[in-house]
């Protein structure tokens, strides 16, 4: 399917690995210049020049925490006015509800709900004004299904949804979506962590854990960076432009839910 997109500009957030990558690939793979970032250089000059190998699209890069204020002036800065906006970055760490004050859940706040927010507060008037724009923001499948260790993400990612169903019937007037894409969980750097951290929690092998986790997915496997990115470019296509304010689930079946 030719999505109409060639030539559009997109910054796409924490994106020199895994989910972020897969967003970014399959945008290049469909003609979109790109602004990427990540908080490692190196890694993220590797993306950059393989895309622009793969693809002969133009691809910036800005190294920098993208949830702080100065990263988030540095990426709006080097993308200037783009069509497309893909929200992303590293997820709290897990624990139990007793373990956190008001600052664990502050930091969570800011890197999961307000850089996302402050990103479409400063993209989405340009976008309304010049009458076509695109926002994919990364969350979780934890949205819909909590996940009961993630407490901080969960917290956080809840409020990003919130902002979302009342922004995205605001700018869907201007020609403008909103949508966020909930991952399951897929073979990225963070799936081999947690795996880790089961097989060494429990006393099993890695192998175990993975087959482990695998098997409570009706698909029985984890998705792959590329899957999800393809579900990101629909989202930016010109024809999802009457889905507004939707929350996606990319998880193999996992939760059992009805709607
Ligand atoms: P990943 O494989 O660890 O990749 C994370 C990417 O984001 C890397 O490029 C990393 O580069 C960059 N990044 C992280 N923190 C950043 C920051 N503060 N500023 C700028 N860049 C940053 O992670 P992933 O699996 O793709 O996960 C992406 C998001 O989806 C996370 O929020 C995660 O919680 C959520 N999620 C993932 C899964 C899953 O199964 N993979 C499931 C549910 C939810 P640097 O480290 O160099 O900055």
């Amino acid at each position: 399917m030719e999505l109409g997109i060639s030539g559009k500009r997109a910054l796409v957030c924490a994106s020199s690995k895994g989910l972020g990558r897969g967003c970014a690939e399959a945008l290049a793979a469909e003609g979109v210049d790109l602004v990427l970032n990540a908080r490692g250089a190196e890694a993220l000059g590797a993306t950059a020049e393989a895309l622009r190998a793969t693809y002969g699209v133009s691809v910036e890069t800005v190294a920098c925490d993208v949830t702080t204020t100065d990263g988030q002036r540095r990426v709006l800065e080097a993308a200037g006015a783009p069509d497309i906006l893909v929200t992303n970055a590293g997820g709290p760490p897990p624990g139990l509800w007793s373990d956190w004050d008001r600052e664990d859940f502050i930091a969570a706040l800011d890197a999961n709900m307000l850089t996302p927010v402050a990103l479409m507060t400063a993209l989405l008037p340009g976008m309304c004004d010049r009458g076509w724009g695109r926002v994919v923001n990364i969350t979780s499948a934890s949205v819909r299904a909590p996940i009961p260790q993630l407490g901080l993400s969960n917290s956080a990612r809840a409020g990003l949804t919130g902002f979302v169903a009342g922004t995205s019937r605001q700018v869907a007037p201007f020609g403008v979506t909103i949508n966020n894409l909930l991952p399951g969980i897929h073979a990225t750097d963070r799936a081999v962590a947690l795996d880790n951290g089961k097989a060494e929690a429990e006393g099993t092998s890695v192998a175990e854990a993975t087959a482990n986790r695998q098997a409570t997915i009706p698909a029985r496997r984890y998705g792959t960076p590329a899957e999800f990115g393809a579900a990101c470019a629909f989202l930016c296509s010109q024809q999802a432009g009457f889905v507004a304010g939707q929350n996606w689930m990319i998880d193999g079946g996992a939760a059992n839910i009805t709607v």
